[in-house]
């Protein structure tokens, strides 16, 4: 599997988006047995920058 890489403009550095999993979000809502709505949105959610948490990317790093 090929890891996604992208070009971070405000790190100025290649990182590796990732998505944050909300552990506490998700066990509240499968307290409330909708633990689904929450798979829904962390599937839906994009990914951010693992050092700032900003979306403002530079496009793929292969296009640099
Ligand atoms: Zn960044």
């Amino acid at each position: 599997m090929i890891k996604e890489m992208k070009y971070c403009i405000n790190c100025k550095l290649i990182v590796q988006p990732k998505k944050d999993f909300n552990l506490c979000a998700f066990l509240f809502l499968a307290l409330l047995g909708s633990f689904w709505i929450y798979i829904i949105y962390y599937v839906l959610k994009s990914k951010k920058c693992p050092i700032c948490n900003s979306t403002n990317w530079g496009g793929n790093y292969l296009n640099l």
